[in-house]
């Protein structure tokens, strides 16, 4: 077995962890920058080592439509496709496909849908879904989930997450087929991650958490259906819930989930690795994170500040660029601009995850989080920023 995953240090609930993968080990907490189509936007796999990034996350759905998961196996798996030698998450494509609403339709057996490429039919299976990410090569691979929209009623809530446990087992009985009968795979040894979910009832992610541990002994957890239109208490508490129904030595990763302020408030609650299109997307938009909150460089307020995004961020693009510089290529659209705001905003999350590492270390996370929550949120306020769109973090 080419996993394992130990804990170093404890704080409360927060606790670092090494996670070890056929690709090379990861630090815990970590955030993983999302490259959906086998490449995170604008960042070549130089800058992502440079910047301290370990995993990184490609996504089944965008990948199994273009170029289409055999090509990639034929070029030998995504890890020599992309040029990335360390650890891949693939995400199994539940999340699009239900996101897909009106093209698809669901069954017992899979979901129906349409290609939003082309509007060529598609089924998904729990089976299919194993093959395509046999095929992809990821480190870890998770199983074809149903995802019910964040404020589901009950009734709602409560099928989607049966259904997830049912095709669970059948991803893991086809897991493990393929493992025995196609050993020439990219990635020969893959971690399969179920995916709790339940919405934000705490009495289904209880069962869903029960169902998981009845149904097999994993090596991690996906905490799934989350980020996803729910308001954030609800989110937090289902966080709660799901870390005293899990087991501790195992690594737990909350699915599309990175904003600043959620992250630390979910490794004050277990979590150990993270995903989210948010910084690169941001970026593209002219936005920035600071510890201060997001600032926007369209504003007219950074025409002429010679300082840097964040005087304490230590990336490229602090060291080297003004505000001003910034302002300049966001608004005549220059390729650059876009490139130096994503490079600082992946910086910024996997440099945050690193700070988060360091002080459970050394016993100050509890002041640590509380400290960097309060200046964060109180920049956010101040902009009046603090607003969400519905669905924040759909991966396409
Ligand atoms: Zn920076």
């Amino acid at each position: 077995m080419s996993f394992r995953f130990t804990t170093h240090h404890e704080a409360g609930r927060a606790r670092t962890g090494t996670f070890v993968t056929p690709h090379g080990p990861i630090a815990t907490p970590t955030f993983m920058a999302v490259g959906t189509l086998a490449t995170v936007k604008a960042l070549d796999p130089d800058d992502l080592r440079a910047l301290g990034a370990t995993m990184i996350l490609g996504n089944a759905y965008h990948l199994h439509l273009r170029p289409g998961d055999a090509l990639v196996r034929e070029m030998g798996g995504l890890h020599r496709f992309m040029d990335w030698d360390g650890p891949i998450l693939t995400d199994s494509g539940g999340f699009q496909v239900f996101s897909l609403e009106g093209l698809r339709t669901i069954d017992e057996g899979g979901v129906d849908f349409r290609s939003h490429i082309d509007g060529s039919k598609q089924r998904f299976t729990p089976e299919s879904v194993m093959q395509i990410e046999r095929n992809l090569g990821a480190d870890v691979v998770m199983q074809f989930d149903h995802v019910a929209p964040g404020q589901s009623a009950l009734d709602t809530s409560r099928d989607a997450m049966e259904r997830s446990l049912r095709w669970l087992e059948r991803c893991r009985v086809e897991h493990a087929r393929l493992r025995r009968d196609d050993p020439d795979a990219p990635t020969p040894d893959q971690a399969l991650f179920p995916i709790v979910q339940g919405g934000i009832h705490a009495e289904l992610r209880q069962a869903s958490c029960r169902g998981i541990r009845d149904g097999g002994d994993w090596i991690g957890y996906g905490i799934g259906g989350l980020s996803v239109g729910e308001a954030k208490p609800d989110m937090y508490a289902m966080l709660d819930v799901v870390d005293d129904a899990l087991p501790h030595d195992r690594p737990r990763y909350l699915m599309g989930v990175g904003y600043p302020e959620d992250l630390v408030e979910a490794v004050r609650r277990g979590v150990d690795l993270f995903d989210c299109v948010a910084p690169t997307r941001m970026g593209r938009n002219g936005a920035a994170l600071t510890r201060d909150g997001r600032i926007n460089l369209r504003n007219a307020r950074h025409r002429a500040d010679p300082g840097p995004l964040d005087d304490a961020c230590d990336c490229t693009t602090c060291r080297r660029f003004s505000r001003a510089y910034l302002r300049h290529l966001v608004t005549a659209d220059e390729m650059l601009g876009l490139r130096l705001l994503s490079l600082h905003n992946v910086h910024f999350l996997v440099a945050l995850m690193r700070d988060a590492r360091a002080a459970v270390a050394d016993g100050t996370f509890d002041g640590w989080s509380a400290a960097w929550l309060d200046r964060y949120l109180a920049g956010e306020r101040a902009r009046g920023s603090v607003a969400r769109p519905v669905l924040p973090h759909s991966k396409k």
